[in-house]
């Protein structure tokens, strides 16, 4: 009796653990911008603020992912919560245009179909991915852009809101300098050099955020939202928005967030590029992301990339001093980085 009472509770334990080694593998990757971030650059407290709210990220996407939630939801759901954040340079906290303005972008991409959304310029929408997403979901278009895409937002019930909501004054006085600088660059530089003024001049320390996840179901997707980069201006749009140079997802491949010198992504095709090398040649995610960050130095570019492939691999490369960035899996444990050697 007590040895078949042993032999059934040995069973149900073997059975247990056969059932947690074949649960689907599920993943969330995000990051909060890459850029001159070093222990010299933010405070101690700046860094434990950092810690917490990707951790907060982290755990967002995880419980929709972890109640077997799909992983388009969980890329919103933790993009959401920097997007509130003045931490990072999405929604609230976004840098400011030359004129003053917060305009900001944003993609999504679904890899079970490769079905895609984006936003650019808007000025309005609380969180630019959800619009994004909106996009994507309800309407046959892949971008909407500037006033056309906030009408579409507020048609589709998104949270509109005063374009004072995403003013701090950190990234105001962020722009002040930006100025200041591009005058300097002016008195020496003559007349029409503001029109040409190099981007990489300013302060780098972006603050884009990005999410790639994987679901229950076997399905990956790819969010990316910002505000661009300071003093931009006439209308400029970054990579994050283009999908192929700042995000992109198939199922086939990999999911893939950029953030960096937007310029160059897009001359690059960054994410799609990631994703051809993984299809074509089937080299490794990380190698396929450190290939295409060279493309991206070749250029004079920096900035990094997060990376996920429907097996749960995934790679967090960059080739800037630091890139704020986590994970967390199966295990439900979150883990966030900064430095480079973190
Ligand atoms: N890639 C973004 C852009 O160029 C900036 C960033 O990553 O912070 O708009």
């Amino acid at each position: 009796m007590k040895l078949s009472l042993l032999g059934c509770l040995f069973a149900a334990s073997f059975s247990l653990h056969a059932y947690a080694a074949s649960e689907p593998p599920i993943r969330l990757v995000i990051h909060g911008g890459a850029g001159t971030i070093t222990k010299n650059t933010i405070t101690p407290e700046q860094e434990k603020e950092y810690q917490e709210k990707l951790t907060q990220a982290l755990e967002a996407g995880y419980a929709v992912l972890n109640k077997g939630g799909s992983s388009l939801d969980a890329v919103q759901a933790s993009i959401n919560v920097m997007e509130d954040s003045p931490l990072f340079n999405a929604g609230k906290g976004a840098v400011f245009t030359h004129e003053g303005k917060n305009e900001m972008d944003a993609s999504i991409m679904d890899g079970s179909n490769r079905k895609a959304g984006a936003v650019a310029g808007v000025t309005n929408i609380k969180n630019p991915i959800n619009a994004a997403y909106a996009v994507m979901t309800k309407s046959p278009h892949v971008m909407m852009v500037s006033k056309g895409a906030e009408q579409f937002a507020a048609e589709q019930g998104l949270e509109i809101v005063d374009p004072s909501y995403f003013r701090t004054d950190f990234r105001w006085e962020q722009l002040q300098k930006a100025k200041e600088k591009e005058k300097v660059v002016l008195d020496h530089d003559g007349k029409n050099a503001a029109l040409f003024v190099d981007p990489m001049m300013y302060d780098y320390k972006y603050g884009t955020v990005g999410a790639v996840a994987l679901d229950k179901n076997g399905n990956i997707a790819a969010g990316t939202s910002t505000g661009g980069m300071t003093n931009k201006r006439f209308g400029r749009v970054g990579d994050s928005p283009i999908i192929g140079a700042g995000n992109y997802a198939d199922n086939n491949t990999v999911a893939v967030s950029a953030t960096g010198s937007g310029e160059m992504f897009i001359r690059t095709a960054t994410a799609h590029n990631i994703a051809a090398q993984v299809k074509y040649n089937k080299t490794p995610i990380d190698q396929a992301a450190r290939n295409a960050l060279d493309e991206v130095k070749e250029l004079n570019g920096s900035g990094g990339v997060i990376v996920l492939d429907k097996s749960g691999n995934y790679a967090m490369e960059f080739n800037s001093e630091g890139m704020y960035r986590g994970t967390i899996g199966n295990d439900g444990k979150p883990q966030v980085a900064i430095y480079k050697n973190d």
